[in-house]
């Protein structure tokens, strides 16, 4: 399908990377295309930036319903630009769309999309050291009726933003807060779906644990509510022992591409990565008799955030010293090694787009 294109005639300045934002400054051009159940998907377009027209009655409006995802555009040392894992993305958003009943789209036409999209925006792609283009397709449902009934309208939608370095001064530790009262997900429920609606039941323990200086929450399952499952929006991941534990994919716990990422590479370097089910109790015990030796999550945005403290019912509990572990920085350098193209991709994890 042909991509039609409408340039911008009001080119917006690049912002400065040491200070912007994340997710506030967008790039000039948005990629556009609709569906209806009579026409499938049609009409493809890259067209200027800008609002979006949507009666108040829609679906998206009403029942929130709309899957997204999260990828990044690398430059390399060379000059080119590569995605890492967007066949992964592609992959997920067609999964989360089934759940919500949302139209799905083709893996390959989607990654298909979402390069020429990069290409187009290839000015975008900052160079400064850690910093990239951040996209974020989502799909949408329109239809203008309050009744409940299957979508019949829909669109998929891509914008980008450059985004600057996570972490400028080096990995810190963060503080996290276990969450006792409110639940992410459950499973038979849209957990494993990259949803907005996750989001919006989240953002009420999000907000608590800012308020009281947590950078994000930790979640427990919401059926025993004993098990760890992710963190507010990056999967999470322990040394215990020696080994790598994190949550198994239960249904309920979202299935990061970082998070599957970093599996491969703990594995290859000869270490036990242990997908299971976690309890706090074992965690906690953990933490105190210093057999948790560290923890950290992992997600698109930062890669990797080294975990410094865990909170649990009024309790405080510090990890490695509160300092950056092994594991966690070799981690995080070999990932984004690959990422922005400054070591071999063994993996074939990149796709060039120029
Ligand atoms: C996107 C997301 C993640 C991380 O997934 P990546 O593919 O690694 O970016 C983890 N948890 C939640 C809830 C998410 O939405």
């Amino acid at each position: 399908m042909e991509v039609k294109i409408v340039k911008t005639t009001s080119p917006k300045a690049k912002p400065d990377m040491a200070t912007v934002p994340f997710g506030t400054y967008f790039s000039d051009h948005m990629f556009m295309m609709d569906y209806t159940t009579d026409k499938g998907w049609y009409d493809p377009r890259i067209i200027p930036y800008g609002p979006l027209e949507i009666e108040p009655c829609a679906t998206i409006i009403q029942y929130a319903t709309e899957v997204f995802e999260g990828l990044k555009a690398y430059r390399t040392p060379e000059g080119k630009i590569q995605m890492f894992r967007p066949d992964e993305n592609a992959k997920r958003i067609k999964n989360s769309a089934e759940r919500m009943a949302l139209p799905q789209m083709d893996v390959d036409m989607m990654v298909d999309f979402m390069r020429q999209y990069v290409e187009f925006e290839a000015d975008w792609v900052p160079s400064d050291p850690g910093t990239s283009l951040y996209l974020r397709p989502f799909i949408y449902a329109t239809d203008p009726c309050l009744s409940l009934h299957p979508i019949h309208e829909a669109h998929f939608c891509i914008i980008a933003c450059p985004v600057g370095n996570y972490f400028p001064d080096g990995l810190k530790p963060v503080p996290i807060l276990i969450e006792k009262d409110d639940v992410r997900a459950v499973r038979g429920g849209t957990g494993y779906a990259k949803c907005g609606g996750n989001y919006a039941g989240a953002m009420r323990a999000g907000e608590k644990a800012e308020k009281n200086g947590f950078s994000q929450v930790l979640w427990i399952d919401g059926v025993e509510r004993k098990y760890v499952e992710e963190a507010g929006g990056m999967n999470v991941m322990f040394k215990i022992n020696g080994d790598v534990v994190t949550p198994q994919l239960n249904g309920s716990v979202l299935p990061g591409i970082t998070r599957k990422s970093s599996l491969e590479i703990v594995k290859d370097w000869g270490m036990n990565a242990i997908e299971r089910l976690i309890t706090v109790e074992e965690l906690i015990e953990a933490a105190q008799s210093g057999a948790l030796e560290e923890a950290w999550m992992v997600g698109t945005a930062a890669v990797v955030c080294p975990i410094g403290e865990l909170a649990y019912d009024n309790q405080r509990y510090v990890i490695n010293g509160g300092t950056i572990g092994e594991v966690t920085q070799k981690l995080y350098d070999d990932l984004t090694a690959i990422q922005w193209g400054r070591v071999p991709d063994r993996y074939g994890w990149n796709l060039v787009v120029k």
